[in-house]
């Protein structure tokens, strides 16, 4: 199933993103907790592309054994990091005969202690060549992109930013995800300004809930996502309790996707983290709603 045709404000879809665990025990687990959520009907599953070494393999070996054990529509991320492009091309063979239709297509951010993203000799410097790659080989996947509403940590301006995720679609996107975000005034700004930059493919909102203090500040550091003063005073008065922190967290992405809803997204996509329990609260707190 093409993810694209999954996305649709009248039925909205939500989406569950899981990064490849490290043993097998992990992976055992993680193909259970999926068992757990299929109750909630994700419209998809996706798994992250690692930065290199051996979760690179489990990122291949998951998505083909969630669409084969569970019946979940799964997508690959899939980076330019350290790869030519024939090495790309025999990943997206492989990605061809598991028989997968989907694929989140990504540059990638620069290796531990560097700055600046340096291609792979041979390869690509950005998503979008990835993107092109991958129409003028003829590969028949439905292709996402990331797309950042607060502007890319990168870019110079926002502006910039949308100009460069405009190429990007134009080279053959289907649909974009955005980065995480926890006030939905940026994501509404940054839908009208990529409408009328001409980008007309659905832009799905990217939910995280907040789990832990130490982690949300640590990804909004990596990020560049905005904490919302009321939201930071709140985190900051029950830090020091984790169950506090866990409902606080389920709270607030509760309230953002019940507007996000009202105001007719395509889907919602939740970054897991591999912590499930959260994103189910969320999720059947949304589905009783309706
Ligand atoms: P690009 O679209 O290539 O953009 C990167 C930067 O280059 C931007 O600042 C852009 O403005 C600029 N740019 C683009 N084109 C040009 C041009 N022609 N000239 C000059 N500048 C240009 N990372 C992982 O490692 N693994 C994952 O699985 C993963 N999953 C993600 C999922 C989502 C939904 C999101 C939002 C991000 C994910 N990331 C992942 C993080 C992502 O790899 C980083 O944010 C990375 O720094 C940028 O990747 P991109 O695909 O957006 O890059």
């Amino acid at each position: 199933m093409k993810i694209r045709n999954r996305l649709n404000p009248s039925n909205p879809c939500f989406s569950f993103e899981f990064f490849p665990p490290k043993t097998d025990e992990g992976v055992a687990n993680l193909l259970k907790t999926l068992e757990d959520l299929a109750p909630l009907e994700p419209g998809f599953v996706s798994v992250t592309y690692g930065a290199g070494g051996s979760t690179r393999d489990r990122t291949l070996e998951l998505v083909t054994r969630i669409k084969a054990e569970t019946g979940i529509e799964a997508m690959a991320h899939l980076t330019c990091v350290g790869h030519t492009r024939e090495e790309l091309r025999e990943l997206l063979q492989r990605l061809t005969e598991a028989k997968l239709d989907n694929v989140l297509v990504l540059r990638g951010d620069p290796p531990l202690g560097q700055k600046t993203f340096t291609p792979a000799e041979g390869g690509f410097a950005y998503a979008s060549e990835l993107v092109q790659f991958i129409r003028e080989e003829d590969f028949n996947f439905c292709m996402g992109g990331a797309c950042y509403p607060e502007g890319h940590v990168e870019t110079a301006s926002r502006d910039d930013d949308l100009r460069h995720l405009k190429a990007k679609v134009d080279a053959g996107l289907d649909f974009v995800v955005t980065q995480l975000f926890f006030d939905n005034a940026f994501y509404f700004d940054f839908v009208e300004r990529a409408r009328r930059a001409g980008i007309n493919v659905p832009i799905v909102p990217g939910i995280m809930p907040i789990t832990n203090y130490d982690q949300v500040q640590r990804f909004t550091r990596m990020c560049g996502a905005t904490v919302p003063m009321r939201l930071g005073l709140q985190l900051e008065r029950v830090k020091d309790q984790p169950d506090a922190v866990v409902q606080l967290g389920v709270a607030h992405a509760t309230v953002q996707c019940m507007e996000l809803l009202s105001r007719g997204v395509p889907g919602i996509h939740f970054y897991t983290l591999n912590k499930s329990p959260a994103t189910r609260m969320i999720v059947s707190a949304l589905r009783a709603r309706t």
